[in-house]
């Protein structure tokens, strides 16, 4: 019987490791994919907001040249410190059941069953995509996850969203040559695009180089077309390629099929005691971005990776008790 098992081989999943490691706790990580498997399906053009010792886990070092790391940086990083400290951790075994029987959890993969005193859930919130819900949103060329300009180069690119991700490639595919349209909800760029790629993409539409559609919305998509509502009524314009930025989020279901309690409003905030991450299941614990529900902006690496401090603590201060 394991002290701890950790579903999600996150950076978070990886802190909560190396904490049970160090408090000599028999603990697995059961990651679906490939170590870090958020980190490996971001662009593969992504530089990180954080400073690199921001992104640190377990008091590891993470030393870059330039202040803020690329994600091919952060890949070797995690990659070193789950190496180099040995951590017991199973890829590609995704965790379809977690129940509680008796005193403890059993966990179900397609490799076969667990049994562990303690559950860590740090699953994030990247493998679902918040859908449109627009006619032709099932065709190939909409894309909810964006890894290189250079594919959309000469292609007539509308970019759905104004948070970072989009704004990111709305600026990166317009530099390799797509003739890009942007499609935001509310009236102006989202304030929390980062300070330094704000002004680029104000004065990018500002110029006419890409254009933008505000108080707008993506209403069809069709194979060489697609539909928008814009403030002075519809319009469709030629298109080759829609990349709907419109976020992500936990997978719901999942947290409701083991039991635990989500808030009643749209934000779906699952339940956890805040002083230790403990939810409404004893022994079962929440770390990483996943506690954020729908608020999935509040939390990052910089802000959670103390989960694995706080859930560690609790769980050795339950076992001498
Ligand atoms: P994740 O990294 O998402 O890890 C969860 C893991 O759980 C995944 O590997 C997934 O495959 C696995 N999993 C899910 N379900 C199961 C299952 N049923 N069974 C087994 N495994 C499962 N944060 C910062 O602090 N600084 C930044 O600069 C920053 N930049 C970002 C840039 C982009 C483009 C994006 C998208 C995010 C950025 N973030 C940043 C956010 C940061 O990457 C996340 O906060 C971070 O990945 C959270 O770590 P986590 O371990 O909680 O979740």
């Amino acid at each position: 019987m394991l002290d701890i098992l950790i579903i999600g081989g996150g950076p978070i999943g990886l802190a909560c490791a190396l904490e049970a490691q160090k408090a000599g706790l028999s603990y697995i990580i059961i990651e679906k994919g490939c170590l870090v498997n958020s980190l490996y399906n971001y662009p593969s053009t992504m530089t990180f907001f954080s400073t690199s010792e921001k992104l640190e886990i377990g008091g590891i070092p993470f030393v870059t040249i330039s202040n803020k790391p690329n994600r091919a940086e952060a890949l070797e990083y995690y990659r070193r410190v789950a190496f180099s400290n040995h951590l017991k951790v199973n890829l590609f075994e995704e965790v379809s059941c977690v129940e509680r029987t008796d005193k403890h959890y059993t966990i179900t993969t397609p490799k076969g069953k667990y049994e562990a005193k303690n559950v860590i859930l740090s699953t994030g919130f990247y493998d679902i995509a918040v859908k449109l819900d627009i006619p032709g949103e099932d065709l190939p060329k909409v894309q909810h996850y964006y890894k290189d300009p250079h594919y959309y180069a000469l292609q007539k690119v509308v970019v759905v969203g104004s948070s970072n991700s989009a704004i990111d490639v709305a600026l990166e595919t317009y530099r390799k040559g797509a003739e890009v349209t942007l499609v935001i909800r509310g009236d102006e760029v989202g304030h929390r695009v980062k300070y330094w790629v704000r002004p680029d993409i104000i004065n990018r539409i500002k110029e006419g180089s890409i254009k933008a559609h505000f108080n707008s919305s993506l209403t069809a998509v069709r194979e060489h077309e697609v539909d928008i509502q814009t403030p002075d009524g519809q319009i469709t314009i030629p298109n080759d390629f829609v990349m709907a930025m419109t976020g992500y989020r936990p997978n719901f279901e999942f947290l409701k099929n083991i039991g635990i309690t989500l808030s009643t409003d749209e934000k779906l905030i699952p339940q956890y005691n805040h002083e230790t991450m403990e939810t409404n299941l004893k022994g079962l614990y929440l770390a990483g971005v996943v506690v954020g529900g729908m608020d999935t902006h509040l939390w990052f690496i910089e802000n959670s990776r103390v989960h694995a401090e706080i859930i560690v603590g609790d769980i050795v201060s339950k076992l001498k008790g």
